[in-house]
C-alpha cells in the first residue's frame, strides 16, 4: 500500500478525559493498567472495517479517525478508534493496494475537531497478517507520531497484527479491545 498527501491537523486530549468518552468505570480501569499503549475500537467501528474488508478478495484499506487520549509524563497513550474512511479511489490487487491522496481530505471534512486520524487499515487477503516494506514505509510515511497505529487482517484466515508508530514496532493483539461502554474484551478473544 502507498499513500501520500496532506495530513489532518492532530488533537491530542488528556488522558483522564477517556472517561467522558466510555464511561468511569473502564475508563478507570484501562487509565491504571500497566500498559502505556492501548487501542479502543467501538464494535460499530470494528463492524465497519470488518464490513468493508470481509467480501474483498483484493486488498481493501482505509483511514481510521477517532480520538487520542495522552499523558506525556507517564507515557501513556489511549487511542479511541471510532470510525473508518474508506479509500474508494484506489487500485487494489491481490498482492497490492495503492490509495488516492483525497481520502486525507475527506478524512478531514468526516471528523469533527475532537477528533484525528489515528491510524489505517488494510487487508492481507489469504496472505497472512503482516507488514510488507512497503506498509513500513507507507507508516513511516504517513503515521509516524508515537500514537500512530497500522491494522492489517487477513479476513479468510482470520489473522490480525498492529504495528506503532514510524518504527512498526509490533503491538500485541491483548491490547487491542474491542467494544461500547458495556463491555471491553481484547482483539484476541473475541473473534
Ligand atoms: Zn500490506
Amino acid at each position: 500500500m502507498k499513500w501520500n498527501s496532506v495530513k489532518p491537523d492532530i488533537k491530542i486530549h488528556s488522558l483522564h478525559s477517556v472517561i467522558n468518552e466510555i464511561g468511569f468505570m473502564y475508563g478507570i480501569a484501562f487509565i491504571n493498567t500497566n500498559e502505556n499503549y492501548l487501542l479502543l475500537c467501538f464494535q460499530s467501528c470494528w463492524d465497519k472495517i470488518i464490513k468493508h474488508l470481509k467480501p474483498h478478495k483484493v486488498e481493501m484499506g482505509g483511514l481510521i479517525i477517532g480520538k487520542i487520549h495522552e499523558d506525556q509524563s507517564l507515557d501513556k497513550t489511549i487511542v479511541l478508534l471510532e470510525d473508518i474512511v474508506v479509500s474508494n479511489d484506489h487500485k487494489s490487487t491481490s498482492v497490492s493496494l495503492e490509495m488516492g491522496a483525497g481520502i486525507w481530505s475527506e478524512a478531514n471534512s468526516n471528523k469533527n475537531n475532537d477528533q484525528a486520524v489515528v491510524g489505517w487499515y488494510h487487508s492481507h487477503p489469504n496472505l497472512g497478517a503482516f507488514f510488507s516494506g512497503t506498509d513500513v514505509k507507507n507508516q513511516k510515511a504517513n503515521f509516524n507520531s508515537a500514537f500512530h497505529f497500522g491494522l492489517v487482517i487477513d479476513p479468510f484466515r482470520d489473522e490480525y497484527a498492529i504495528f506503532r508508530g514510524a518504527e512498526s514496532k509490533p503491538i500485541n493483539l491483548s491490547n487491542f479491545f474491542i467494544g461500547d461502554n458495556h463491555a471491553w474484551l481484547a482483539l484476541g478473544t473475541t473473534v
